[in-house]
């Protein structure tokens, strides 16, 4: 089978969360499987340092943006291992930017713009490098326009035709919204700015045209896919994905195991697997209290946190579970991510006036977040909805006990443990009210179980046990792709 995909992000050309990790992943696993896979994104400035070898092809292209025409440039790379190759555009006055969406929290005023570019180049692209394609694989917003316009645009187009649409949708709270006059950048007729298609409330909606237009939607977790059906978590397209409920489905994200891998994790002071984890394990705890000048409390339950500190991922209670038992337990805390001020400035005050207990770090560090999933205890993740999370899935891996609310992907993953009825197939803690309450409670109970030995060492032995990995994703992905070639053979739902 012959598979684009195309994204805003990819492991190690460019990443703010876990799209990257996804779209750096899940090519190597297909490629594994003996599928021919090629990925397409953005050259930002990011890029330039990924480590990998990039190269002009000296293919240029022109692409009507509204009333003007915007050159842009092919380049070429592969992703790690050499196997699968990597298409970056290049456009510098879109791309050669300080961060890829945002600057200090404002979203970059052109981003429609930008989005509409890149859509409209991974289809020119394909003609361009003359790639056979089955299944185009497209992922969120930024990418949303590519089924239109292959709908629409290339619909007779010989190469194009027989070219199925694939959506993720990675998290449904992000759905790229722009003012209805940024329909002309499209170049699609006004006829598809209505509430069926592309307008939502007035405004344009690449997530919902992405919805629309593609033959398969797939979201990241199998609750997710049935959460995002009803409100609040469809965020307003529920009805759209009611409407398509047929064609949607949830696929659990995998892990790389070469990147994650505490036997071999070149960011760790020791390493281990789970034979060894009660030896390598302290080790890097102690090594975590050191970097992050905690004291070096062997017996102190130590949590970690690491990801972007925003509403969605439940900081909120985070902060108030933390004010009571700072002052109260001998719980460390180590924190790592950036996002909303608040939250910098909540967790900030704590860190100063408990250095004992609070060790924060606001910025983006992969060795740090290497170092917490194997010195911490605990990995807490109280989101308020996640669609897969992958925090929790490494934490597994490290012999890192989560702790996370019953939402989505956490949901799917995490068996809660139990004092009163224990479940063999507990690999963490798992409450289901989004309070601070239920957070505390849920908190008390896992350090009370990280105190009786024969409980905890159990609960690690099952998440290390697990299979997380990419192949068995990607085995249900190929399936998928099959299913969608056959729904884009069918007549077309729109267009
Ligand atoms: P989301 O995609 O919502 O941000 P996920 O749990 O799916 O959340 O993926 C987040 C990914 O980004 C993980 O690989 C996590 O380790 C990484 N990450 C998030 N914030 C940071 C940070 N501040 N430093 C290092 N890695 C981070």
């Amino acid at each position: 089978m012959n598979i684009l995909l195309a994204t805003s992000e990819a492991v190690p050309f460019a990443k703010t969360g876990g799209l990257a990790d996804v779209c750096g992943a899940l090519p190597l696993a297909l490629a594994e499987l003996g599928h021919h896979v090629s990925v397409v994104l953005p050259a930002y400035r990011q890029t330039r340092y990924c480590g990998q070898r990039i190269e002009p092809l000296g293919i240029d292209f022109i692409i009507p943006i509204g009333s003007k025409m915007v050159t842009g440039h092919l380049l070429r790379s592969t992703m790690p291992g050499g196997r699968v190759p990597v298409y970056l555009v290049e456009q510098d006055q879109y791309y050669d930017r300080d961060e890829l969406y945002n600057v200090d929290g404002k979203d970059y005023v052109d981003n429609c713009e930008r989005f509409v570019f890149f859509s409209r180049a991974v289809l020119e692209a394909i003609r361009l490098l003359d790639l056979p394609v089955d299944v185009l694989h497209v992922n969120d917003w930024q990418t949303g326009l590519v089924p239109a316009y292959l709908k629409i645009e290339y619909h007779n187009v010989p190469r194009y035709e027989n070219i199925a649409a694939l959506l993720t949708v990675h998290n449904l709270s992000y759905q790229g919204q722009f003012w209805h006059w940024d329909m002309l950048l499209t170049g699609l007729d006004w006829k598809y700015f209505n509430w069926h298609q592309m307008e939502f409330h007035g405004n344009l909606n690449l997530l919902k045209t992405g919805m629309v237009f593609s033959d398969s939607i797939n979201t990241v977790s199998p609750r997710y896919a049935q959460e995002i059906q009803s409100s609040p978590l469809g965020c307003g397209l529920e009805g759209v994905l009611q409407h398509r409920h047929d064609v949607l489905s949830g696929i659990l994200n995998g892990i790389d195991p070469q990147e994650w891998n505490p036997e071999t994790d070149p960011h760790l002071t020791a390493h281990y697997n789970a034979a060894t984890v009660d030896q390598g394990k302290p080790l890097c705890k102690k090594a975590l209290q050191q970097e992050l000048g905690l004291p070096q409390e062997p017996g102190a339950p130590l949590i970690g946190i690491v990801g972007r500190l925003i509403d969605q991922k439940g900081f909120d209670l985070v902060a108030e579970v933390m004010q009571r038992w700072v002052q109260t337990s001998d719980v460390q805390w180590a924190i790592l991510g950036t996002g909303q001020p608040q939250y910098h400035q909540l967790l900030e005050t704590l860190a100063q006036r408990f250095p004992q207990r609070v060790a924060l770090r606001l910025g983006f560090s992969n060795p740090l977040a290497h170092q917490i999933e194997a010195g911490a205890d605990l990995f807490l993740m109280p989101s308020r909805f996640e669609p897969c999370g992958l925090n929790q899935l490494y934490s597994l891996r490290y012999g890192t006990v989560p702790l996370v609310r019953a939402t989505g992907g956490l949901a799917d993953t995490i068996t809660g443990f139990d004092a009163q009825s224990p479940n063999p197939a507990a690999n963490g803690f798992v409450f289901y009210e989004p309070s601070a309450l239920a957070l505390g409670e849920c908190l008390r109970q896992a350090c009370d179980a990280y105190r009786r030995p024969e409980i905890w060492k159990k609960l690690i032995q099952v998440g290390m046990h697990q299979d997380w990995s990419w192949s068995r994703s990607a085995r249900e992905y190929v399936a998928l792709y099959q299913k969608t070639m056959e729904r884009a053979k069918k007549p077309q739902p729109a267009g």
